[in-house]
């Protein structure tokens, strides 16, 4: 059985070692990527500003083995960039927009940060996935995929055919539903999208739905 969860105080890369099988969010990642001999201060406490401060700190060689950890384990990552997205536009799970000018430049950065590791462990030959946390801080179901996609080529310098393998044979592999799901090929479940522009030439394109296959039926829209 997978055990997914949300490693933060667990640092992500005890927690792969360990067997846990995804690894959500960007926040925590930070926590991995200490360089040696740097602690927190004391008074950091825990919150948006404390993971924050996690990822101004972030050493390279310490995100580049986390990332080769997750890879040797099999440890998916989905880094839920829309979420991150919307906390910088909104504020935290409060709803109260970020104050301190500070906090939110290292979350800005954290954002472009992440979205780059995350590509880099997909073409590492790791798992990244595509997730989007819905429905919390009023990220929306169904456009929040879209906006994943678009963030992972806009931020993190994915092709679009780099985002669209991420959000599907990756995805469905970290289900462990690889023999199900991921592709178009004959055996497997048909759920797919038909569009009308071409994603491969702007990842956008994957709003242009004009038909909707699900579990072998199709579903024109309204
Ligand atoms: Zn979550």
């Amino acid at each position: 059985m997978k055990v997914c969860g949300h490693a933060s105080r667990v640092p992500p890369h005890r927690a792969s070692a360990i067997g846990l099988a995804t690894v959500e969010h960007v926040l925590g990642i930070g926590y991995s990527c200490l360089p040696d001999g740097v602690s927190p201060p004391s008074e950091l406490g825990s919150g948006l500003a404390a993971a924050a401060w996690y990822w101004d700190q972030l050493d390279e060689r310490k995100c580049a083995e986390l990332l080769e950890t997750f890879k040797t384990n099999r440890t998916g990552w989905v880094p839920t960039l829309v979420v991150l997205e919307r906390i910088l536009e909104l504020g935290g799970h409060d709803g109260k927009p970020i104050a301190d000018p500070r906090t939110l430049e290292r979350l800005r950065a954290a954002l472009h940060r992440s979205a780059e590791l995350a590509v880099r462990l997909h073409r590492m030959g790791g798992l990244t996935g595509v997730g989007t946390d819905f429905p919390v801080d009023t990220v929306s179901a169904g456009e929040s995929v879209h906006r994943e996609l678009e963030l992972l080529v806009s931020l993190g310098q994915a092709t679009p055919l780099e985002a669209l393998q991420i959000g599907t044979l990756s995805s469905a592999r970290i289900l462990g539903f690889e023999a199900l799901l991921g592709t178009v090929e004959a055996g497997k479940i048909a759920n797919l999208v038909v569009l009308s522009a071409d994603p491969l030439k702007n990842i956008s394109n994957v709003r242009s739905v004009t038909l909707v296959v699900h579990d072998g039926k199709v579903h024109h829209p309204q």
